[in-house]
């Protein structure tokens, strides 16, 4: 598995560093998150030791097995699932940056655990560009409220957006999302909004993480190809 993986892990750097290129950015400028959801934690092992740096999980009992079985590793956990307010505390406990935040009641929740842990928890606001009904995220008319009520709270930090487009079997389908991810974040970002960052622009999977980096992704989450197929 060590092996694979890390023929994978170098292959995938290479495509993110030549995307980036491509687009005049610098590879640097773009992260990946090693998506591990369903995985092992063997498999979280395996990744640590080929040099992935970010660990994206998408359901939080899942992960609270792996982070209690991993700490005290030095590496960053990304939350990248839907969150539901109650389990906000647990969110808070493990997670550097938390991906999904979409509603003034999981922000608030977030902020209150934040400060009963004296931490200033991370996060991205997940924005539903395509109005799909079936998936989490706020409007992209609704992102700008929704960042001004965030402003106040002093226990989240917003550090930019994030979305997940609606499955396409060609990459270039999900360009034009990737693109107005990242011009509404050049939007907001023109009229700032204080305690507000918009540097973050978390887009971009296996099948499209390449368009979404020529768009501007400095976060890209990776499962398949670097682990094959889910169980
Ligand atoms: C599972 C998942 C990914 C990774 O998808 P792959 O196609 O396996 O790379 C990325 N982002 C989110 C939100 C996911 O749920």
């Amino acid at each position: 598995m060590q092996a694979l993986l890390s023929k994978n892990l170098t292959e995938i750097n290479t495509r993110i560093a030549c995307a980036a290129r491509r687009s005049g950015r610098q590879p640097e400028d773009v992260r990946l998150v090693a998506v591990t959801k369903t995985h092992p934690v063997a498999v979280v092992r395996a990744a640590l030791n080929s040099g992935v740096t970010i660990i994206g999980e998408n359901y939080i009992q899942e992960a609270r097995a792996k982070f209690e079985e991993m700490a005290p590793a030095a590496v960053a956990w990304h939350f990248i699932g839907h969150l539901q307010s109650n389990k906000a505390k647990y969110a808070v406990r493990m997670f550097d940056l938390i991906h999904t935040v979409d509603s003034v009641k999981l922000a608030t929740e977030l902020d209150r655990q934040a400060r009963k842990a004296g931490k200033v928890q991370a996060v991205l606001v997940q924005v539903n560009l395509a109005g799909e009904a079936t998936k989490s995220g706020i409007s992209e008319q609704a992102t700008r409220e929704l960042l001004q009520e965030l402003s106040t709270l002093r226990h989240i930090k917003v550090k930019g957006l994030m979305t997940l487009p609606p499955y396409f079997d060609q990459p270039e389908k999900a360009r034009p999302a990737f693109a107005a991810l990242r011009q509404l974040r050049d939007r907001i970002a023109a009229c700032p909004i204080p305690n507000i960052e918009m540097r973050e622009l978390s887009m971009g999977m296996t099948g499209d993480f390449e368009a979404a980096i020529e768009e501007g992704a400095t976060l890209v989450r990776i499962g398949t190809a670097l682990f094959g197929g889910r169980p």
